[in-house]
C-alpha cells in the first residue's frame, strides 16, 4: 500500500487511520460471527448495538437534550434543504433565510416551494466572502424559523458565533459538526452530511427538537416525515448500515482524544497556522475577510491563476491533494476538518514558504 498522503479534500474527506483499520477488518468479519458488517440484518442484536451506541456517543458529544430525536437519514444534506420546509412550512407560512454561499442558495430555492421565504442577508455580491453579524439583518417576526448555514465549505467561511434570534434556529452544519461547542437549545433542527466530520458518505445526521415531529402537513409521503423516521428509531427503512457504523467509530475516536472542546481547540491551532502563513506574506490573499474565517476550509489566492494551479501541481507531487478550490470561486481551498492531522498542516505552511519564495 503507497504511503498515505495528506488529504485536503473537502468532502468525502480524510479520516482518522485508526477508524479506516478496523473498519477494514470489520467489513469481513464483525464481532468475530463469520460475516461481515455490511452483509448483517439492520435488526441483527449487533448492528442495532452500533446504532445505539453511535447515538449516545452522538448526544454525549454534542450535550443533546432528551428532548431532541436523533435521525440517521439518506439522501444527502440536500436532501434536508426540501425536507425541513416541506415538514415547517405549508400555506402562509413563512421562513427567515442568510444567503452565504451556494449550499444557503440551494436551500432557499426549495423552502420556495413550500411557503414564504424571506432572504434577510445575503453576500453574494462579495463572492460570500464574510457571513454577516447580527445586527445586519433582522429576521421577520411572522418567521417559523431563522435558517443559515454554520460553515460556507465553498469560501471558507463560518459563523464565529451562533446567531441571537427570538426565533428557532435551523442550521446546515455539514462542514463542522463537531468542530466545536455550541448550545443546541436555541436550535429546532441541526443536520450535517457525515463526509466531512464525521464519516463516510451515505447518511446524514438530523437532530431535531421533538415538538416539531407533530407539525407536518398530513399529505407528506411518509418517507419524507421526519415523525417516521423519529418514530422507528430511523429503522423505519434500512439504514445506511456502514456509513452508520463508521460515524460510530469516528466518534468513538473524538471522545478518545478529549471530545469537541479538545478538537475545538486543535482546530483553531491548525487553521491559526494557515492564517499566519497567509497574513504574514504579500504573495497570498485570504478569501474570507478576518471575522469570518472558517477553521475548517481555509480559502487563498495566489497572484496569478498561472500560479495557483502550478501551485496545486507542485503540492501533488509532494503529497498533498486535494487544494484545487471550488469551480465556482477558483484559488485553492485547504480543508483540514477534525480528523486532518496537524502534521499536514505545518507541511503544507513550509511548502508555501519554499513556493513564495522561488515565484515572488
Ligand atoms: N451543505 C454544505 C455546507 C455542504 O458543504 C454540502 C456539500 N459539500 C452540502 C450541504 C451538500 O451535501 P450533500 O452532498 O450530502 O447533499
Amino acid at each position: 500500500m503507497p504511503e498515505r498522503i495528506y488529504n485536503f479534500s473537502a468532502g468525502p474527506s480524510t479520516l482518522p487511520e485508526e477508524v479506516l483499520a478496523q473498519a477494514a477488518k470489520d467489513i469481513v468479519n464483525f464481532n468475530n460471527k463469520g460475516m461481515g458488517l455490511i452483509e448483517m440484518s439492520h435488526r441483527s442484536k449487533d448492528f442495532i448495538a452500533v446504532a445505539d451506541e453511535c447515538e449516545a456517543n452522538l448526544r454525549e458529544l454534542m450535550k443533546i437534550p432528551a428532548n431532541y430525536k436523533v435521525l440517521f437519514l439518506q439522501g444527502g444534506a440536500s436532501t434536508q434543504f426540501a425536507m425541513i420546509p416541506m415538514n415547517l412550512l405549508g400555506e402562509g407560512k413563512s421562513a427567515t433565510y442568510l444567503n452565504t454561499g451556494v449550499w444557503a442558495k440551494k436551500a432557499i430555492k426549495e423552502a420556495k416551494l413550500f411557503g414564504k421565504v424571506q432572504v434577510a442577508y445575503t453576500s453574494e455580491e462579495s463572492t460570500f466572502n464574510h457571513v454577516p453579524k447580527d445586527s445586519d439583518y433582522t429576521v421577520d417576526p411572522a418567521s417559523e424559523y431563522l435558517y443559515f448555514v454554520t460553515n460556507n465549505t465553498i469560501y471558507g467561511t463560518q459563523f464565529p458565533a451562533m446567531p441571537k434570534c427570538e426565533k428557532m434556529l435551523i442550521a446546515d452544519m455539514s462542514s463542522d459538526i463537531l468542530s466545536r461547542e455550541f448550545d443546541i437549545t436555541p436550535f429546532g433542527i441541526v443536520y450535517a452530511g457525515a463526509q466531512k466530520n464525521m464519516g463516510p458518505a451515505g447518511v446524514t445526521v438530523v437532530i431535531i427538537r421533538e415538538d416539531l415531529l407533530d407539525r407536518s402537513p398530513e399529505n407528506l409521503p411518509t418517507m419524507f416525515k421526519y415523525k417516521t423516521h423519529a418514530d422507528n428509531g430511523s429503522m423505519f427503512n434500512t439504514p445506511p448500515c456502514f456509513s452508520i457504523y463508521v460515524v460510530g467509530l469516528v466518534l468513538k475516536w473524538l471522545k478518545k482524544l478529549g471530545g469537541v472542546a479538545a478538537m475545538e481547540k486543535i482546530n483553531k491551532e491548525k487553521a491559526a497556522l494557515l492564517y499566519n502563513a497567509i497574513d504574514s506574506s504579500d504573495f497570498y490573499r485570504g478569501h474570507a475577510q478576518p471575522g469570518s474565517r472558517s477553521n475548517m476550509n481555509i480559502t487563498f489566492n495566489l497572484p496569478t491563476p498561472e500560479l495557483e494551479a502550478q501551485f496545486i501541481k507542485e503540492a501533488a507531487a509532494l503529497g498533498m491533494d486535494g487544494l484545487k478550490g471550488h469551480r465556482s470561486v477558483g484559488g485553492c481551498r485547504a480543508s483540514i476538518y477534525n480528523a486532518f492531522p496537524k502534521a499536514g498542516v505545518e507541511a503544507l505552511v513550509a511548502f508555501m514558504k519554499e513556493f513564495e519564495k522561488k515565484n515572488s
